[in-house]
């Protein structure tokens, strides 16, 4: 169906026994675009994606992929997506591209296997089996063989986990490569600065809710300014409220640990000099105060309390 979204979740809800692992989602992307869905680990992504990869049948709601269901349209929507799973397989033996070359074979069009393992830097290891591959370079290697057919929506769960930063930039590229040539890309990540950089419009799971939803920009609503206190000793009992009172309405004042505030609003001279009498009536001695934009971490601090950076795998 050439004018349905790319994906359309509507009133998803996945169970696992008695625990709800998404709960009533709705998720639309647009054809040609890079759709992240964003959140900490245990979110629902990883279940929400294999719903519209047709691997899992919905226990609620609908799912539909360019306009078709993913399990009883199975077979006519197959050619059209790629799917690049979590901890994705292969035989162990195979060697990394009879592998790619082999999916590529499964393809009626499929792209020039050689330029794409050169892309992603798998051309050192073309001979080397499967099992012997590093995390990163067995990633990279899942990645050609969800895009290597052409597909017109691609699912990445996690694509650059465990990669290294020069293998991640070579992932980011290809996928913004392939949204340019008309591909969707659809893709789960708990790293802010993948959803930022490459996504045009980020999805922010949390719990198997939907917490947030728009562009970058959107969600970080442009210019408002932070500022990141962070303070040597822990802070006096009430000192948000009171740094809060200080400076007014239009800014707002969060905890996030007892040595650290987040403050959002104008971070003109008036809320530093606040800021810093402040410190100096509290008796707390500013260990670092960084001024810059409200990032995905914060809004994310803001919607759900938590951050979003350390949760369990994210090693950075
Ligand atoms: P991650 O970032 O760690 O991959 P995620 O956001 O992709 O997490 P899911 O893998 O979809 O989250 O898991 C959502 C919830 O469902 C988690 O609490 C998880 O423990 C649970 N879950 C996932 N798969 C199963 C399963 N096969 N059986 C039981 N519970 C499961």
């Amino acid at each position: 169906m050439p004018n349905s979204p790319a994906v359309e979740v509507a009133g998803l809800v996945m169970r696992y026994g008695d625990k709800t692992a998404v709960d009533a989602l709705d998720l639309r992307v647009e054809r040609n675009t890079i759709t992240a869905v964003l959140g900490p680990n245990g979110a629902g992504k990883t279940t929400t994606l294999e719903t519209c990869e047709g691997y899992r049948r919905p226990h609620e709601g609908t799912v539909r992929v360019l306009g078709l269901d993913p399990i009883n349209d199975r077979k006519a929507l197959i050619p059209s997506i790629g799917v690049m799973l979590q901890g994705q397989g292969a035989w162990s033996g195979v060697k990394a591209m009879e592998m790619l070359k082999h999916i590529a074979r499964l393809h009626a069009n499929p792209l020039d296997t050689d330029m794409l393992a050169d892309r992603l830097g798998l051309g050192d290891c073309g001979s080397t089996p499967y099992r012997r591959l590093s995390g990163g370079q067995q990633q990279r290697l899942g990645l050609a063989m969800a895009v290597v057919g052409r597909p017109e929506v691609v699912f990445v769960d996690e694509p650059t986990a465990g990669m290294d930063p020069q293998a991640r930039r070579a992932t980011w590229e290809l996928l913004s490569e392939l949204r340019e040539d008309g591909v969707t890309v659809v893709l789960t990540t708990h790293y802010m600065d993948e959803a930022e950089k490459l996504a045009d419009h980020i999805h922010i799971v949390d719990h198997g809710r939907m917490v947030a939803s728009g562009t970058p920009i959107e969600l970080t609503r442009g210019g408002t300014a932070t500022i990141r206190l962070v303070v040597t000793k822990p802070f006096p009992e009430g000192a948000p409220a009171s740094l809060q009172a200080a400076l007014g309405p239009d800014i707002e004042v969060k905890p996030i640990s007892d040595t650290s505030l987040l403050i959002t609003g104008p971070a003109d001279h008036t809320t530093l000099a606040t800021v810093a009498a402040w410190c100096e009536q509290q008796g707390v001695l500013p260990e670092s105060l960084n001024l810059g934009q409200r990032n995905l971490e914060d809004v994310f601090l803001e919607l759900t309390g938590r951050g979003l950076a350390h949760t369990a795998g994210d090693t950075r």
